[in-house]
Order: C-alpha cells, then structure tokens, then sequence
C-alpha cells in the first residue's frame, strides 16, 4: 500500500520519466502530489447556462462544438470556435494558436473557463483565450467519465505542459487516494479536530480533491470549505508550533544578563536630545528588560517612518557599552550606515565615557577596513556601525553584547543569524549577544506575530510630537516647470529638497540600489507582478491565463529620466543657481558620506537622487520629496521615500511625478498616497496588491514558502493555529497519546526540514 512519503515515481500513474518533471515543481513525493491543490472548480454537475452570462465575470461553461475556423489576419492567425446551448452561442477566440485547427469536432461537448465579453447582442458573448477541455463522451472509459462531468471537477494548474494537466493530476490523485483508503495517517490529535470541529487529514484530502456533492461554490472558491480549512491549518500548525519550539529554546540559550543601574541611566540621559514618546519608553523598557534576562534578547522593533526607532537602539547600545560590552548597528545601505555613523558621532560627543565608534562599510579602502576590523577586534572599538560588512567572516568582534539590525526587511535571515552565532576569538562561543530587529514596513500584528514567530515584538505606535501632515499631490510630468518653481521657493525659505528617479543612468543594466540588491521593492518588480493573491507562484499563471494587457512589464530601456542626467539638466537649467547635489549607489563610500554631510550641514539644497535614500535617510530641514516616474515605484517605496520629509515642524511636500501610460494597478498606488499617510494602511494596500510572497520578500524576509496556506487569506486560522501551537507546547493534555505526540513531532521535523529549511539555520 502506498504511503504519504513514498517518492513520487512510484505512484501509480507516474514513472521516472513524468517524476523528473515533477520534480521541477518542488514535487518529490505521494504527499506532495497530494498537496498541490485545484486552484479552481466547476460544477460540471449544475453548469451555467448560456444566457446567464453575465459581462465581465469569470464563467465556466458547458456546451456544445458548432463549428470552428483558423482565421488568417494580417497580424496573427485567429482560431475562433463556436459553443451552442439551444439558441445561444458563444464564440471563443484564441490568438496565435494554430495548433488548435482539428482539434474540436462538431456534437463534442467543451467545458470552457475565462471572462465574459461584452457584445451588443446578450444571446452571442464571447471569451478571449479560454481554458478549455473537451469533455470524454459515451465511449470514454468509466474512470474519465466519472472523473470528468457530472460532478464538481477539480481544475489544476498543469506541472508541465499538456501531459500533467488537469486531467492527468484528476487521475493519479483520485487513483492514489483509492488506494491509500483508511490509511493515511493523521498528523494532528483526535481531540484537537474535535474541538476545532474540523475533518481528519484523509477526509480532508479527499474532499480538497473531490469535493461532495452540495459544497458551497463560494466556499470552493475562497478555500474555506471544511477541508481546506484543516489542511490549511495543519500547515499553519506545524509552522507556529516550530517557531514556538524555537523561541521557547532561545528562553534556554545563554546570554548576557546586563545591569540596567543608576549609572547606566546617567549614561543615557546625558546624551539624549529630547523627551521619548510614551511609545518609545515602553519598547525602551521591554528592551531593557530583555537585556537584564540571561537569555538572548530576540526582539523586533516595528514603527512607521519617522517614528524614531533609531534613538530606541542608540539608548539600548547605551546600555550593552555601559556594561562593557560591544554594540553593533548593521544597516541595509552604505548611505545609512554613514548617517548613523555621524548620528552617533554627534549624540555621543556630550558623553563623558567618549566611546569609540567605528565605521565599516564594504566600499571602504583596503586599509581602512582593516585597521577598522583591528579595533574592532582587539575590542577598541565601543560602538562599530556598518552594512554587510559586519558579518564578512574576517571581523572578529571582541565583546560583541548587542547586535541591531536596522531595516530588517531589506536583510536575509541568513545574514541575521550569522552575525548572532558568531563565535569570540578564542574560537568558542561564549554568551551570545543581544540582538534587536528594527523595521519599518509596518505589518500587521498577527502576521509579523508569524512571520517572525521567534522573535518578541515591541511597536511604536505614536509618533513624536510637533509633526505637520506632509502635503501630497500628483502632478503630470509636462507639469515640471511648476514643480521646479515650487522648489525655487522652498529653497528661498531655507528648506531643502529630494529629487527622486527610478535609475542612476539610462543604461539598461541600472538597478544596483540597494547595497543587497534583490527584486523586491525594485519598481520593475512591483510593476510586473501578476501573481496577486496567491502566495508562491509553484506554476505560471501564465501557462493558463495569457499575460494580461493591463500591468505590462516595462522595457528595459524605456526612456526613463536617470539621476545622472536630470542632476545635469537641473542644475543648468530650471534650478541654476541653487547648490544641486548627486547622490546613488555608485559612488563610493567617501562620496556618499561628503554628499550627506553637506546635505546635513544645509550646504546643499537639493539632493537629485535615487532610491538609495529611501531607508532610513534623516535631514530634518528636508520638506520637499519629488518622485519622478512616481508610476514605477511600489507602495512601500513611495511611502519610504515621503517618509524622507516630514521629519521636521515645517510643513512639508510630497510631488508624484507621473510620465507616462499609468496601470490600474499604478493608479491605486498613486491614488492611495495621496488619500492617506498611515503606514499600516498603505501596507495593508501593499500586501494585497503584491500578495504576500512578494510583499515580504519570501525568501529574503524568512518567510517560509507555504503550500496551501495564503497569509493574507487566512490570516483567521493563522491566530487559531498560533493559540493552539502554544497550547501544545504548554503542557501534555490528557486526551492526546503518546502516539499522537510522536506522529506531531515526525511531522514537523519534516516540514521544517524540507519547507523551513532557510529559517531553521537559526
Ligand atoms: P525611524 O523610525 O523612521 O527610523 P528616526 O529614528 O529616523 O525614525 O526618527 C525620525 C526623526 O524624529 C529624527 O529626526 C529623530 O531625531 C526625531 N525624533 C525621534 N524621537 C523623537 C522624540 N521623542 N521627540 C522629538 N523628535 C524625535
Ligand atoms: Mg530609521
């Protein structure tokens, strides 16, 4: 008898050849099979008839072949196929598609899938590139038949080409399933379903594939029928129960217990600038505390812009250096670090102890570097602030006590961990460092509950007192003489100003912006997402639907203005006379820090740049932010980079440029910027625009690769999987056995192993 971890090849039906393929898709055995779920269904058993068509909805409909044609156009051949119910018709047509000729004949019965067009007659619709299946008639075997019509059919997205379609995945899992009959195990208690109400793993498998006859459509559609709802949660089960597991083991872990005395509270309030919010005391607190525990802190920080985490982790620094330890502050970009790096310089000059701080970037010479890694080493160095850098294998820290990690969602988790583990000079591991998580992409609290499970979470919810609502406005691009006046006058009011474009240059290769470069928030990625709603695209949507005309992926070298160029333009033109600055990626890391300290000194005006000011960058007299090609950013971006002004009591301006031919999707963007200046809210815009994959970066952001489960959709059984995990871990209850602990624990050993891999390093 089969069973759920056998490999793949062996399921009857597959073979080595079609297993190779799976492979490809991350399928490697029964259960994974089992796991790739329809991602629709017809009811083939109530279809809808023709002149229920409604335009615009997604339909699936059953009727009949009266005729089909290849059209010869100029442009493309057309194939157009005429469905008949009584006297209604439906005409689908498919562009480019000749291998279609032949292959309907007139009395078969299709079963098409796609988007009613409008026409002028209502009894003669059309669909543009339907999904499509010819549906076996009388003389197909018993199998097919069943499988096929008659009943809610499961629809799948193929796992390569026409051979493992639909109708191949219908066959194998339905067979695979008779043959695993009151055998598959159950990897959740008895007693936990029953109080949960929900079905048992096979139960629940079976009816994911072939749901009874009478199950809600709408339930189908947002995989919320009874068995969606257990497999998601098991899912979600095994990935709250790990991380529970994980934290609970840190709890165990030695760290440092730091005294948080009277001295170390001079310490601080000999340097701190102003009164904290109410906010920013409370994290203070639940971070100090931390820090007197003996265990390792593992603590995120989240606070919109401008919320003022930094001066949280300088006092929490404070107190690791007060009690002899090393600091150290990693930051995505070189232009962060830098300003942190002069931000410290400044706020530690009214100290007493005068620590050394100490700066480590990757585009520092050879030589600086290492006389920088010997401080650091030889523990001469109090204070060490830094990009990537920081945890290239050669720095050896001497006492490191506290790690922050400023942006966080521009790191890998990877990076995260090992800058934690590494070990003291001895090459042993003595206690292990503090470590606070700061972020800004503001997520909401049961999904960063989730997302970094292992970690303790603090929030600024408040933001400091004294601050204007920045003015946001769109402005067509032939519009820019009235934006450059409008910074003329700014200008003559002492302020200063951001210019923002999409690409340092016009060349075509022109993206390194962020010191780790990865797609996510990358304009090209946010504007070429078609994958909305789903949380890893295993298969292409495209193989089903064709590319939809309306987010089309911008060409590479699309005339876009460049940083370089416009700085030019600018500065010789409409803004002569005002002292433009230039600052990107490229330059090195002398550049970057001049730029920034004359931008801070006010000795520039106007800083043309590109998004590499977009985390973290903080020049209080700023109160202009001009986004060009503002179409081309993602949400999250644009809210970054308002949050660049708006820092100080001036009132301050955001200008989204846009250039040219605006998306829907674009659209929403710009029309959300303008309507509202709440983090949590355009995050919430963000996430269901991107979807969650994409919103958090998967692999990047740690998030683990779910297979069924959608953060976004089922954020509900999330929380309830959360509870139930602690609750587990809490303390044996009477009704689960010993063999069920046993079957909870293979299971999650297993899908922490193959799923999580990436977050257990830690
Ligand atoms: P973010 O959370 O985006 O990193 P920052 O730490 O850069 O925000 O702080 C934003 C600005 O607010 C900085 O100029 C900082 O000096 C200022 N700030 C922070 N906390 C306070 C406060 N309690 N009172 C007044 N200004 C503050
Ligand atoms: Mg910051």
């Amino acid at each position: 008898m089969p069973a759920l971890n056998d490999q793949v090849q062996y399921v009857r039906g597959v073979g080595p050849g079609l297993a190779k393929m799976l492979a490809e898709k991350g399928i490697l055995t029964a259960e994974d099979l089992l796991y790739h779920f329809p991602f629709r269904y017809e009811d083939r058993q109530h279809p809808v008839s023709l002149d229920e068509l409604k335009p615009g909805e997604l339909a699936s409909v059953i009727a009949e072949v009266r005729n089909s044609s290849l059209v010869r156009t100029r442009r493309t051949p057309l194939f157009e196929l005429t469905l008949g119910q009584g006297r209604h018709v439906l005409k689908c047509v498919w562009f480019n598609s000749p291998y279609l000729n032949g292959k309907f004949l007139a009395g078969q019965t299709v079963a098409v899938y796609g988007r009613v067009e409008p026409s002028r007659s209502t009894s003669n619709f059309k669909m543009i590139q339907p999904q499509f299946e010819i549906l076996p008639d009388s003389t197909a075997d018993a199998e097919t038949q069943m499988l096929e019509v008659g009943r809610i059919t499961p629809v799948y997205e193929s796992l390569g080409g026409s051979r493992l379609a639909s109708r191949w995945q219908r066959k194998v899992i339905f067979n695979l399933l008779e043959s695993m009959r009151g055998a598959v195990p159950d990897c959740l208690p008895q007693s936990m379903l029953q109080r949960l109400d929900l079905p048992d793993r096979e139960t629940a498998l079976r009816e994911v594939h072939f749901p009874p006859e009478g199950t809600p459509p709408a339930q189908l559609q947002s995989s919320s029928t009874p068995a969606h709802r257990r497999l998601i949660f098991e899912e979600f089960f095994f990935l709250e129960l790990g991380l529970e597991l994980k934290r609970r083991r840190m709890k165990e872990r030695k760290g440092i217990a730091f005294a948080a005395n009277d001295k170390v509270r001079e310490a601080i309030r000999e340097v701190l600038p102003f009164h904290p919010t109410a906010a920013q005391k409370r994290a203070l607190g639940e971070i100090v505390a931390d820090m007197r525990a003996p265990s390792p802190m593992r603590r995120l920080l989240q606070g919109d812009v401008g919320s003022g985490k930094t001066i949280v982790a300088f006092q929490a620094m404070l107190v690791a250096m007060e009690n002899g330890y090393q600091a150290a502050l990693m930051a995505p970009t070189e232009i962060l670090a830098t300003q942190h790096f002069l931000a410290a310089r400044k706020l530690l000059e009214r100290s007493s102890r005068k620590p050394r701080i100490v700066l480590l970037t990757g585009s520092l010479d050879e030589d600086r570097k290492r006389t920088n890694r010997g401080l650091i080493n030889r523990g001469d160095a109090n204070l060490i602030i830094g990009t990537h850098a920081l945890i290239e294998e050669k720095v050896e820290f001497d006492r490191l006590g506290l790690v922050v990690v400023d942006e966080q969602h521009r790191f890998g988790v990877m990076q995260r961990f090992k800058l934690m583990k590494k070990p003291g000079p001895d090459g042993r591991s003595g206690p292990e460092p503090d470590v606070l998580v700061m972020t800004a992409t503001p997520i909401p609290r049961t999904l960063a509950l989730s997302l970094y499970g292992d970690l303790d979470l603090s929030t600024l919810d408040e933001l400091p007192p004294g601050r204007v609502p920045i003015v946001t406005r769109r402005m067509p691009g032939e519009r820019a003489e009235e934006v450059w006046d409008f910074v003329r006058k700014q200008v003559a009011k002492g302020r200063q100003a951001y210019i923002v474009y999409p690409v340092i240059e016009g060349s075509k290769d022109d993206q390194p912006e962020l010191d780790f470069s990865h797609d996510e928030g990358q304009p090209d990625a946010a504007a070429s997402s078609t994958n909305r709603h789903r949380t890893t695209p295993k298969v292409k949507t495209t193989e089903l639907f064709p590319a939809s005309a309306h987010e089309a992926a911008p060409s590479a070298k699309s005339g876009l203005k460049s940083a370089v160029e416009m700085h030019e333009k600018l500065r010789k033109g409409p803004l002569a006379g005002l002292r433009v600055g230039l600052l990107h990626g490229r330059l090195d890391a002398d550049e970057k820090e001049v730029i920034m300290r004359r931008f801070q000194r006010g000795e520039i005006d106007v800083l043309v740049s590109t998004t590499v000011i977009e985390v973290g960058v903080d020049v209080a007299n700023a109160s202009v932010m001009v986004v060009e090609h503002a179409e081309r950013f993602g949400l999250a971006q644009l809210h970054q980079l308002r949050g660049r002004v708006g820092r100080g009591a001036a009132k301050s301006y955001c200008i989204l440029m846009t250039g040219e031919r605006i998306s829907d999707l674009g659209e929403e963007r710009l029309n959300a910027m303008v309507s509202t200046q709440d983090g949590f809210v355009l995050a919430e815009t963000d996430l269901r625009q991107r979807g969650p994959g994409e919103f958090f970066g998967t692999r990047q952001a740690g998030l683990p690769e779910l297979r069924v489960a959608d953060l976004l959709r089922d954020r509900q059984l999330l929380e309830l999987a959360k509870h139930e995990a602690a609750r587990f871990v809490e303390g044996p209850e009477p009704a689960v056995t010993e063999a069920e602990r046993a079957s909870v624990r293979t299971q999650l050993k297993q899908s922490w192993q193959r799923k999580y891999g990436l977050v257990e390093a830690g």
